[in-house]
């Protein structure tokens, strides 16, 4: 496995593979890797000639008062881990590279962006729009791999590559979870054994509202009021937000037909975490 930061010796890298013809695959991260991260590596082994793995914890997509100075950093344990899931290339490149001084160019997918995590992260898809467009254009992939952990995020990537005729496939997978249904997460790494223990109650909350749909419950404010319930009824969490959508519009869906994507955020003590699920109404 090779190790790469400077973007000009990526896309050299990369270039001199398409010559060869080889497809690359690539999946960006900001690192701390977990199983969540190692099961989109091993799509993009299986599915790649050459595996990308990017890992750049990206300022422009933190907010001033968010974790960005204490996100969880471990390369030692990341680049071992890499190197096992067979990535060709661990891509790390430096904030000073990625965002020299006079930089001042941002991409935004509109109408996606603005709810949900967007409504609590102002600029946060600016920052994942540009950082992702910037890697394509580094790394040059003919596949790129996201999970539907980071629902809203995958939502956004596969307009701006749609919008932008972005010569890149965009692949969705599924939520990896801990066995008690915990999606794995870096940011699991904040909570304490008790936050832990409470933080399980976003997939209960989901669990529900999956088993309230697949027993003929269509109506989104019984389920969300359900999910409210849930959260509220919770010690130390907090409901930041908890939505019924159209799985690619992200619009609210006041009744479910056929299925749709339920998606909340809630604070567990400090931490904020994310999850989602799709709702089947039978
Ligand atoms: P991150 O390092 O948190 O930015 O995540 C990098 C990629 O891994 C993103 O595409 C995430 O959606 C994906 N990811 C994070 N957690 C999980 C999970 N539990 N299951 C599947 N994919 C995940």
């Amino acid at each position: 496995m090779e190790i790469v930061s400077d973007p000009r010796d990526m896309q050299a890298v990369s270039l001199a593979w398409r010559r060869l013809n080889r497809r690359i695959a690539l999946v960006p991260t900001m690192g701390f890797f977990h199983d969540g991260h190692l099961s989109l590596m091993r799509y993009g082994r299986e599915h790649g000639d050459r595996l990308v793995v990017s890992l750049f914890v990206n300022p422009a997509q933190f907010g001033p008062a968010e974790d960005l100075n204490r996100y969880p950093r471990d390369l030692e344990r990341d680049e071992a881990r890499a190197r096992e899931a067979g990535v060709d290339v661990l891509y790390i490149p430096a904030a000073a590279d990625m965002y020299p001084e006079g930089y001042q160019t941002y991409v935004t997918v509109e109408d996606l962006s603005r709810p949900m995590c967007g409504a609590s992260r102002p600029g946060h898809f600016r920052g994942v729009a540009t950082v992702v467009l910037k890697l394509f254009h580094q790394v040059l992939p003919h596949l790129a791999i996201f999970g539907e952990k980071d629902y809203q995020q995958l939502a956004v990537i596969k307009r701006l590559v749609a919008d932008l005729n972005v010569p890149v496939e965009v692949a969705g997978r599924p939520i990896v979870r801990e066995a008690d249904g915990l999606a794995l997460s870096s940011r699991n790494s904040y909570l304490s054994p008790e936050e832990r223990r409470s933080a399980l109650v976003l997939f209960q909350a989901l669990t529900r509202a999956r088993d309230l749909a697949a027993s003929g419950e269509a109506e989104a404010e019984k389920i969300l009021s359900e999910v409210t319930r849930i959260i509220g009824s919770t010690p130390g969490t907090r409901l930041d937000y908890a939505v019924l959508v159209d799985p690619r519009t992200l619009t609210n869906v006041d009744i479910i037909r056929g299925s749709a994507r339920l998606a909340m955020a809630a604070w567990v003590g400090g931490t904020r975490l994310i999850d989602n699920m799709l709702l089947e109404v039978n």
